[in-house]
């Protein structure tokens, strides 16, 4: 995972807030294209999902999966890891960006794992976070997808989507964060951190949102949202804002930005 941008380079300046029912019907939609979404770290158990979410850091799912294949066929959990030592480690992971003090984390981790928890993730936030290498984000995607705790994790993709569909406009990580907890109906909770990600990821991209292929496009009140909204390609039951096939001119707000992410 990458770490968020700002605000600016998520090109919403103004921040549009969605309704209720919008949201309603945000989480609808992702859900009936994707009833089950899950990570796309690979993983065996919950120790290698702790140790892949460490790694991503600044990575990229694909560069970690690489990494963990042959990893974790030698290093399946803490034990393991720990008699394979950092210098072997870090011949595994020295594609993944800052791989020698992700491998000292590791390590640490390991140890900590072995003597206060019997060698388990802990099912547990303060816990977790007293991990080296584990700050609250990474907690969150433990807990979220180990344990099916209902949090949201925010990366770079989940506070870009957030602010552009005003599902919790924020200006830093942690409000948005409380605002998709605040917002996102109770039945959506547990998976909508998968959700945001991969419509991040995939379709509401950084630089050029696929908004011509979105399911939400009706439903999005993002200024500079760019395409061509067909009768085929909207959503069933949707509320379509405007005309099959109307040409949506491409608008630009003051100070706007490419929106890196
Ligand atoms: S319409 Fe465009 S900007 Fe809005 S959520 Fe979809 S891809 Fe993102």
């Amino acid at each position: 995972m990458r770490h968020p941008p700002t605000l600016a380079a998520t090109g919403t300046s103004r921040r549009a807030r969605l309704s209720a029912a919008g949201c309603e019907q945000v989480f609808a939609r992702l859900a009936a294209g994707n009833p089950h979404p899950t990570t796309e770290l690979c993983y065996g158990n919950a120790f290698q999902l702790l140790i892949a979410v460490i790694l991503s850091a600044q990575s990229t799912d694909r560069a970690v999966n690489k990494a963990t294949r042959t990893l974790f066929a030698v290093a399946p959990d803490a034990q393991a890891m720990l008699a394979l030592g950092e210098e072997v480690l870090k011949a595994h992971i020295n594609t993944i960006g800052l791989y020698n003090t992700k491998a000292r984390q590791i390590m640490q981790t390991c140890t900590l794992l072995l003597r206060d928890h019997g060698g388990a993730v802990p099912a547990d936030r303060a816990a977790l976070e007293s991990l080296p290498g584990v700050g609250r984000k990474t907690a969150n995607v433990v807990l979220n997808t180990a344990f099916g705790v209902p949090t949201i994790a925010v990366d770079t993709h989940i506070f870009r989507v957030a602010n552009r569909l005003g599902l919790a406009p924020g200006g830093t990580v942690r409000a948005v964060e409380e605002g998709l907890l605040r917002r996102v109906p109770e039945r959506f909770r547990a998976n909508a951190h998968h959700w945001l990600i991969l419509h991040g990821r995939y379709v509401c991209k950084a630089r050029a949102p696929a908004c011509d292929r979105c399911v939400l496009f009706d439903l999005c009140p993002y200024p500079d949202k760019v395409g061509v909204w067909t009768a085929s390609g909207s959503p069933q039951g949707s509320g379509a804002a405007r005309a099959p096939n109307q040409k949506l001119p491409r608008r630009r707000s003051p100070g706007r930005s490419t929106g890196r992410g």
